[in-house]
């Protein structure tokens, strides 16, 4: 690698980064992918590939000695505890206002998120990407999008009667006795097999609790679709372990591209240079955004524009649960893969999904994930004494999304007679207003670059992840970032090489 020329280096093996590799080595480009996060090929001493949510251990997070679930308490206590420095499958990154989690391997998000795989409906999406054409999104680009992930929904018949998905059940009948459109989400997990962890027959993966540290089988990750496909064009090559620190105009054209190898305990133990003719920033929205204000600030790209950093939104993140009665129980086996959500986002700007609690034990409550409208943008800059990118969000901000995420459940809670649950973030703490899985923007599309991609100021360096998208998709965002890349690459391929 060091001291290489590539036509194409690709930074981050997400979403973006997937789609712009598979696309390119099937246009005949040789393609390397640079990844800071572990492979996840390889099982530990306890035969699995990835940990269990209920018992997070070394594998669980990137580069913390203590964890930080999402979920911090239950029941009056702390769930969090001390592990070593590794870097593991989850990363809790903090700013000032917001915790950021993001998934760090091969695969990026797609290995440790939910797999839940909605396109937004057609009325929101001139909201959701402004400058693109709606009709050629869902004619072409969504549906190649879906059948690359593999996406499906879950048999309505079975879904009447899987023990798992009592709790889905359960938040249907709220919903709806509150005259709330209720939805199934699709997803990207292999509901054949789901079926036969519910029946016995297969070892469990989402009926084992198994999602924000990985699953080890069922679900359909990046490494089962768009990677698997690239690396059998055999053009794509991937580094695991591997940090980009700086890209800059080479003397001779191209791009210097700079690379930390580092071990698994977060140290360099090798330093790397490679000359790259195209660069594809696909670290996602926070990687991107990061590296792309440095640059700037540090004058190796001198040329990119003020909108670098900008437009950087949680897509309106927040997280409650709700006391059930005795007479609702939801169920002491749930599937961690959630399936359904309700959607009230015309009326009060919210889609909250119907959220698994899978402690392995009956709760009685109900737990959702919102997705709302919430205006706020931050920004990225470059702090040069501390040497470091920030963000500017506040926690305040959170204030419209709680807001819509009440317009559904003051409301089923007036109707029910039940209260929301105050334990689950602390002590006597109703809102998860701390944190983010959906981080989008910081380098806005037909604003940092042009409408497909393209930096401003230095031609050959294109943008292709969550960071095109200004802030919020109305619903979770990976297919929306997989249809953007697959329109942007088919652009680029044929327009720039
Ligand atoms: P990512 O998937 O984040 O990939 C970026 C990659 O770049 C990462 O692998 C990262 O390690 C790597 N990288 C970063 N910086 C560098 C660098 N300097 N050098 C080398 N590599 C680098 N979305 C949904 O649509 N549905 C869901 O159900 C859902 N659930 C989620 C649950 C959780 C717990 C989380 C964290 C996210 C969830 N998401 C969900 C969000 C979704 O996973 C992200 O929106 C998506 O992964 C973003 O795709 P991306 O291509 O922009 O970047």
């Amino acid at each position: 690698l060091d001291g290489a020329r590539v036509p194409a280096l690709v930074i981050g093996t997400g979403y973006g980064g997937a789609v712009a590799a598979l696309r390119l080595a099937e246009a005949g480009v040789d393609v390397h992918m640079a990844e800071m996060g572990m492979a996840w090929d390889t099982p530990g001493s306890d035969g699995k590939i990835f940990a269990n949510t209920i018992r997070p251990d070394v594998r669980s997070f990137w580069l913390r000695t203590r964890t930080r679930q999402p979920l911090s308490n239950f029941l009056g206590f702390p769930l969090d505890k001390d592990v070593p420095r590794h870097t593991g499958i989850l990363d809790a990154e903090e700013f000032g206002g917001i915790t950021v989690y993001q998934g760090r391997g091969v695969g990026g998000g797609s290995l440790v998120n939910g797999g839940m795989a909605v396109t937004p409906r057609r009325e929101h999406f001139a909201a959701v990407l402004p400058t693109v054409d709606a009709a050629e999104m869902y004619g072409t680009y969504y549906p190649r999008a879906n059948a690359g992930l593999g996406v499906s929904t879950i048999d309505p018949d079975w879904f009447e009667t899987a023990e798992c998905y009592q709790y889905a059940r359960v938040g249907r009948k709220h919903a709806q006795r509150s005259g709330f459109p209720f939805v199934f989400v699709p997803d990207v997990y292999d509901w054949e097999y789901m079926k036969r962890e519910q029946a016995g027959t297969a070892t469990r993966s989402a009926l084992a609790g198994e999602i924000l540290y990985g699953n080890n089988h069922g679900k359909r990750s990046l490494q089962q679709t768009y990677l698997a496909r690239a690396k059998a064009t055999g053009r794509v090559t991937i580094s695991p372990l591997h940090k980009v620190t700086s890209v800059a105009p080479a003397p001779g054209g191209g791009y210097t591209v700079t690379i930390d190898q580092i071990s698994t305990s977060g140290d360099t133990v090798a330093t790397k240079e490679l000359t790259a003719d195209k660069v594809f920033f696909a670290a996602g929205s926070v990687g991107t955004s990061k590296l792309l204000v440095k640059l700037r600030a540090t004058g190796a790209l001198p040329r990119l524009n003020g909108e670098i950093g900008k437009g950087w939104g949680d897509n309106g993140n927040v997280m409650c649960g709700r006391a059930n009665h005795m007479w609702d129980a939801t169920g002491a086996l749930q599937s961690s893969i959630p399936t359904a959500g309700i959607d009230n986002w015309a009326a009060g700007g919210a889609f909250a999904e119907v959220a698994p609690l899978p402690t392995g034990i009956e709760t009685y409550a109900s737990f959702y994930l919102s997705i709302t409208k919430n205006p706020h943008r931050a920004e990225f800059s470059w702090n040069t004494a501390a040497g470091r990118a920030e963000l500017n969000w506040q926690t305040a901000w959170k204030q419209p999304s709680i807001d819509a995420a009440k317009t559904i459940f003051d409301k089923i809670n007036a109707k029910e007679g039940t209260i929301y649950r105050t334990d689950l973030f602390g002590t006597y703490k109703i809102w998860g207003d701390h944190l983010t899985y959906h981080p989008l923007g910081g380098a806005v599309l037909g604003k940092a670059t042009d409408g497909y991609g393209r930096l401003h100021g230095h031609p050959g360096l294109y943008v292709i992840d969550g960071a095109l998208i200004p802030g919020n998709t109305s619903v979770n965002p990976f297919v929306t970032i997989t249809a953007l890349a697959e329109r942007n690459i088919e652009k680029i391929i044929a327009a720039d090489l």
